[in-house]
């Protein structure tokens, strides 16, 4: 099963996927997360693209690509399949994961659409906090851990993102407005688009997710 995850930052593309890698046995491939294991591990490519994520732009095209050809390169024989958070992000990315993809004799099955309004989003990005030991994800309101600060699963110290403050999310809502949006139609065209009422809660959402495989099935 290869599922692309679509929607605003904040519309709960990670959260839904954490959730149901496991159940559905998919790789969980978040390009967001990919991106800060090389900003913290210093690397060449981590110190080239700091400045993009800091501002609230978008890593070029062929610096994501590339990270995303290798993963699925190194996982593709598995069988397993994907669940892509975050990615694509430009209608050259959605192009190049096609090709990626029909190299390796495969396709998207579907791409949801995770559609969230605009005040919602905005509360869960100022209130996110992420385990900074192993990725978790939590909210100050929505989703507290049982220790303030503290992670519950692993006793991790609890982060807010650098890019999560509010000038640098207005400027992702922009980017993904003027860049992301567009890829909606291309999949739409494809006749590969599902859409979700994303504004309500973490378990609605995976449930609405789920039927729509049973569906799928049937
Ligand atoms: P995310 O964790 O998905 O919200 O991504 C955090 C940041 O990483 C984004 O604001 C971008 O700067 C960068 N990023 C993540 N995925 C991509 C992508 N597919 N293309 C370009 N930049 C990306």
């Amino acid at each position: 099963m290869i599922i692309v995850l679509l929607g605003a930052p904040g519309a709960g593309k990670g959260t839904l996927a954490t959730a149901l890698k496991d159940q559905l046995g998919v790789h969980h491939i978040s390009t967001g997360d990919l991106i800060r294991a090389e900003i913290k591990g210093g690397t060449p490519i981590g110190l080239e693209i700091k400045r993009y994520v800091e501002s609230g732009g978008l890593v070029p095209d062929e610096v994501v690509t590339k990270m995303i050809e290798g993963k699925i390169a190194a996982t593709a024989k598995d069988g397993k399949g994907y669940m892509f958070d975050g990615f694509p992000r430009t209608s050259a990315q959605a192009q190049d994961l096609d090709k990626i993809l029909q190299k390796n004799g495969l396709q998207i099955d579907f791409t949801l659409y995770m559609e969230a309004s605009l005040d919602i989003v905005l509360k869960r990005l100022t209130g996110r906090r992420v385990c900074k030991a192993c990725g978790a994800l939590y909210h100050l309101t929505g989703m507290p851990s049982k220790k303030p600060g503290i992670c519950d699963k692993c006793g991790g110290e609890l982060y807010q993102r650098a890019d999560d403050n509010e000038d640098t999310i207005t400027k992702r809502m922009t980017v993904y407005a003027e860049s992301t949006r567009p890829i909606i139609d291309f999949y739409k065209a494809q006749g590969k688009l599902k859409a979700v009422n994303a504004d309500r809660e973490a378990g609605e959402v995976k449930a609405a997710l789920l039927k729509i495989l049973n569906d799928a099935k049937s």
